[in-house]
């Protein structure tokens, strides 16, 4: 990875740049350029041919002034201690950003889930557990889902903390499957948050949504959902991709066939009556809205200038660079910033944790409503900021959150 584009260094330039429109109290800034913990654990886990190989993980605490750590885990390959530190520090700017009593945190293993058994897969999450079990819990920190981790997974990290404590303590994790606490509405709630944004970006622009053509990388869970709930409400997908490529459709794909296809065949490509296009592609495809729900750094200062679409509406975490934010700015594309986007996940997540630790459930109309309201409002608080100061959407969520998090360091007195 190179240095301009490792994501820890571009989070802290953001918050350099938020501190300084801010004249935000240097310590607090300082503070606030670090994590607060970070532990790296390796161990060991048996694999099904009896051998036993050693595994590297993370968990990093961002900040906790608003409330306990939140943040999902994700099993990659690639992983690496500063990009869980970035997605950590974005965790603490999200929940500020959405208005939520809770903190930032995130963690990973470096590991390929793609090439492991399910049973691989269930060791190495419960020894992950075991490596950061005393660090985490439901008024402590609070782990969920992301990349290559599901609601299976929660479960088996559920079950293990509750044996390391000897009690049951459901609120520890939150992306649960719903017969063990897990919220109604979890499924689809970053992709729904996501298009919550979108519907206000497109009131603010007199973009029709009805009739709008989009483009989506990366056709997971954020993804695949972001593509059906737009159809939904009237949009028409024109192309969608995934780590092994693209299609394209003009006339416009039905999402779910799409969804289907991939769950046949593992992958978009290939979906009939579509041409193959690349990721790279996607990006530039001509379209009304472009929603990168893949990985970071997809956008940058070599393909901004190529974006045609008039919102990109980012529910990935840091997929566009500080030098393509700055075309795109100069562009007039509209760019709704990762952590306010796509910060639906963490939002009904903090709706399980509720109903976890009252142990009352709610039905999924009153999920979809409490989430609309605090996506609408997070929409227009930033979108505020950034009239009044005339500054990127995403420096204004910025300068929304960090004022948030800075507050609450200085009433704990902190500083
Ligand atoms: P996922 O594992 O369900 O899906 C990831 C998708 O991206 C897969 O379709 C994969 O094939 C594709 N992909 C991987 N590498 C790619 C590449 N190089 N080019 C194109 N596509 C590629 O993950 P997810 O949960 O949907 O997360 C996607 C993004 O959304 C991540 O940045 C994640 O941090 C962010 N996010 C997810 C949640 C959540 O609740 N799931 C919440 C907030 C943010």
């Amino acid at each position: 990875m190179t240095e301009e584009l490792n994501p820890f260094k571009i989070a802290q330039e953001q918050l350099d740049m938020a501190a300084k429109l801010l004249k935000l109290d240097p310590a607090i800034h300082s503070l606030l350029r670090e994590p607060k913990r970070v532990l790296e654990v390796s161990f060991p886990v048996r694999m099904d041919n009896g051998q036993v190989k050693s595994f590297k993980g993370f968990r990093v605490q961002y900040n906790d002034a608003r409330g306990p750590c939140k943040g999902g885990i994700r099993f990659h390959p690639q992983e690496t201690l500063d990009t869980v530190k970035a997605l950590a520090a974005w965790m603490t700017w999200k929940t500020a950003c959405v208005g939520i009593p809770l903190g930032g945190g995130k963690g990973g293993v470096i590991c390929d889930p793609k090439q492991m058994s399910r049973g691989e897969l269930e060791r190495l999450s419960r020894a992950y557990i075991d490596a950061i079990g005393m660090i985490i819990g439901p008024e402590l920190d609070i782990p969920a889902p992301d990349v290559y981790t599901d609601p299976q997974i929660m479960a088996w990290m559920m079950d293990e903390f509750a044996k390391i404590r000897g009690y049951n303590a459901p609120g520890v994790i939150t992306g649960k499957p719903i017969p063990l606490g897990g919220s109604q509405g979890r499924g689809d709630a970053t992709a729904r948050g996501a298009v919550y944004t979108i519907r206000e970006a497109t009131k603010k622009l007199n973009i029709p949504l009805k009739g709008a053509t989009v483009a989506v990388q990366g056709y997971g869970n954020a993804g695949s959902y972001a593509a059906i709930l737009l159809e939904e409400m009237g949009a028409r997908i024109v192309a969608v991709s995934d780590s092994k490529g693209g299609v394209l459709s003009e006339k416009g794909l039905d999402p779910r066939a799409v969804l289907q296809h991939k769950q046949k065949t593992a992958s978009v490509v290939g979906f009939s009556g579509t041409k193959a296009i690349s990721n790279e592609d996607l990006l530039e495809t001509q379209c009304d809205i472009l929603v990168p729900a893949a990985l970071e750094n997809v956008i940058t200062g070599k393909n901004a200038s190529r974006i045609s679409a008039k919102i990109v509406a980012e529910a990935a975490n840091g997929p566009t660079t500080p030098e393509a934010d700055e075309v795109l700015f100069k562009n007039k594309v509209f760019d709704i910033p990762d952590f306010l986007c796509n910060a639906g996940g963490v939002t009904v997540s903090y709706f399980e944790w509720v109903q976890n630790v009252y142990g009352l459930y709610w039905p999924v109309e009153e999920i979809h409503d409490r989430l609309d309201k605090i996506m609408t409002k997070a929409f227009n608080d930033v979108y505020d900021v950034h009239l009044r100061n005339n500054v990127t959407m995403r420096m204004a969520a910025y300068m929304l959150s960090v004022q948030r998090v800075a507050e609450a360091m200085k009433l704990r007195g902190w500083v």
